[in-house]
């Protein structure tokens, strides 16, 4: 009884410490609407012209315009934002939106003040080995919990935002590393302190394109994924709403995420008899531990 006890506390602390497995294609952004995330200096996403009808035959109809700002909510930064010679959102060439994605995870040390540093992508590399040529890579700050809470998301203090951000040396980190692309869970690639966007600067200098405030689960593991990133193709954009998800791929390992074993046992699809067996089941060892005392002689 008390080793079956100490196997499974030694199981749990393991899961705990191990990184969650794509079960499924997971979403990594953000839906859009009016209330979504932006900058106080361009346009918020509002709909300019919502038609939805009977018409008076019975038929139904409905359309919208919209107006909005290219950098808001979960979208992605062409080269050209800060880079005069770089790619605009037009320009990305498809092979470039498309490649396998790796996850440095720093959201347990996450605080405001937070920056992904050469060491954290040291630490990475010793667990994974060096970072692929290609990558697409994303930085799991945990702040996507924040997100519907725009206030605290954005940190705003006096005038000045606050939340976590790549240094400008981890950024030249991974140009050297000639990953393709970057994104963060927070509101930009640089810290919400920064006046002077290095990272932006160093990324999107290399044609390096990024992607922000993208929705990472808690549980993303380091690797064993491919990234499809689909910009709406902007031709002139310096940047553009993002759907982006991640396919597990053959390096997909891990134990089942605490989501996806939630599914299991929750989900829409679990007939009522299964919850009533897993009772009575539980009801019957409780009954036979009393009867033997414990002891299964
Ligand atoms: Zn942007």
């Amino acid at each position: 009884m008390w080793s079956l006890m100490a196997v499974t506390l030694v199981l749990a602390a393991a899961e705990a410490l191990v990184p969650g497995r794509l079960d499924k294609i997971t979403d990594l952004g953000w839906s859009i609407h009016e209330d979504t995330v932006h900058w106080p200096n361009n346009k918020a996403f509002v709909y300019t012209n919502k038609i939805a009808e009977e018409k008076p035959d019975g038929k139904w109809y409905a359309s919208n315009d919209y107006c909005s700002g290219e950098h808001l909510g979960t979208h992605l930064d062409a080269p050209y934002h800060f880079n005069k010679f770089g790619w605009k959102v037009g320009d990305i060439p498809l092979e470039k939106l498309i490649g396998k994605g790796i996850c440095v995870n720093l959201q347990e040390s996450s605080g405001a003040g937070t920056t992904l540093q050469p060491g954290h992508i040291d630490n990475w590399e010793r667990r994974n080995g060096k970072i692929p040529k290609g990558s697409i890579v994303l930085i799991n700050f945990g702040w996507g919990a924040r997100h519907y809470e725009h206030e605290s998301y954005m940190g705003l203090v006096n005038g000045t935002l606050h939340f976590p951000g790549v240094s400008a040396s981890a950024a030249q980190m991974l140009v050297d590393r000639h990953i393709t692309g970057i994104g963060v869970d927070t509101a930009s690639i640089d810290p919400g302190t920064s006046t002077d966007f290095k990272a932006h600067r160093i990324l999107l200098q290399a044609n390096i394109y990024n992607m922000e405030n993208l929705k990472i689960p808690l549980w993303m593991p380091e690797k064993g994924f491919n990234l499809v990133v689909m910009p709406i193709n902007l031709r002139d954009g310096t940047g553009a709403p993002l759907r982006i998800f991640a396919v597990p791929n053959s390096e997909n390992v891990g134990l089942p995420t605490p989501e996806a074993l939630k599914d299991v046992v929750v989900s829409d699809c679990t007939p009522w008899y299964a919850h009533t067996w897993l009772v009575l089941l539980s009801l019957l060892v409780t009954v036979m531990y009393a009867v033997h005392g414990f002891s299964i002689y």
